[in-house]
């Protein structure tokens, strides 16, 4: 009797686990955003591995287990070659590296305004690829594509899981669209150029100055003297920062505006499916709560 039950609780548990995982396939990404856009195509299907530790897009430092999850991965989806320098070096026969950047129209990226180096290279794409829902949908299609042509088991699950994740980002995004609509006129700076997808597509301004904290250790006095300048000039009241470290450096600027701090991978954000959404939400909020202040803030002024 007793073997019995325990035979019936294995195959149940073994019904459950084909149930809820139906491949073997082992699917890693990069950065949380994009981990989440494949974890939207592959819900109930399979569980893709997210590497560790991205404090930013551009600082990788893989930890072991990493360099694991990559050496034993089937697929890798990341952003780009130039961006994830590291992925390359787990090319191996029969693992499926898929650099996302070849979906979408890439932009040129922007140049500081008060850079000393010259450290763009010409011809250099902002690979911040992620933050314009439209490339996101894109990517997801081709995360979609790429899975249901190796696994062709599981195709259709991918595809509809695809078209519902799609569905729901638009649905959102119709919301933040709102939210962000009387912005749209507003000026600001920002530290790090990372933002151009988002502003685009969301239409919010473009920034009056690009700057380059992490290039430039620190803004020289002349810089500074012309960014106040232009700050007073076109009435700058928010200045969006990449990170708290690079938040503190243009702190002499925060007498004249507010500094607040986007965080573009969604670092305190709990990885998974619904990761994307709230990243592009928290953004949208954090642009959203400088405009609000600097709105009032002008309200009370005129009212004087
Ligand atoms: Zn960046």
């Amino acid at each position: 009797m007793r073997h019995l039950l325990a035979f019936f609780l294995l195959l149940s548990l073994t019904l459950y686990y084909n149930i809820a995982f139906s491949s073997n396939l082992k699917v890693v990404a990069t950065i949380k955003p994009i981990h989440s856009l494949v974890a939207s195509v592959t819900e109930g299907i399979l569980e893709p591995e997210l590497l560790g530790y991205a404090t930013s897009a551009h600082n990788y430092i893989l930890k072991p287990s990493d360099a694991s999850n990559l050496e034993s991965s089937d697929v890798i989806f990341y952003v780009d070659d130039n961006l994830e320098t590291f992925v390359q070096t787990f090319a191996k026969n029969n693992k499926e590296l898929v650099q996302l950047s070849k979906a979408i129209n890439l932009l040129p990226t922007r140049p500081h305004s008060f850079s000393r180096k010259i450290t763009h290279i010409k011809d250099e794409k902002d690979l911040h690829i992620w933050l314009s829902p439209e490339n996101a949908k894109s990517m997801i299609l081709s995360v979609s594509a790429t899975l249901s042509n190796i696994d062709k088991e599981n195709s259709h699950r991918y595809n509809s899981n695809a078209t519902k994740a799609i569905k729901k980002i638009d649905q959102e995004v119709k919301e933040i669209m709102k939210e962000l609509n009387d912005f749209k006129n507003q000026k600001y700076i920002v530290t790090h150029d990372a933002y151009q997808y988002f502003e685009k597509y969301f239409g919010l301004n473009h920034p009056s100055a690009i700057l380059s904290i992490e290039e430039d250790s620190y803004i020289g006095m002349k810089s500074f003297m012309k960014l106040k300048k232009i700050m007073k000039e076109e009435n700058i009241k928010c200045i969006f920062a990449h990170s708290q470290e690079d938040s503190i450096k243009p702190n002499a600027l925060s007498n004249d505006a507010k500094m607040v701090v986007l965080d573009p991978i969604g670092s305190d954000i709990e990885p998974g499916k619904d990761a994307y959404l709230a990243i592009i939400n928290s953004i949208a909020q954090n642009f959203k709560s400088c405009f609000v202040v600097s709105v009032q803030r002008c309200g009370l002024r005129d009212n004087r």
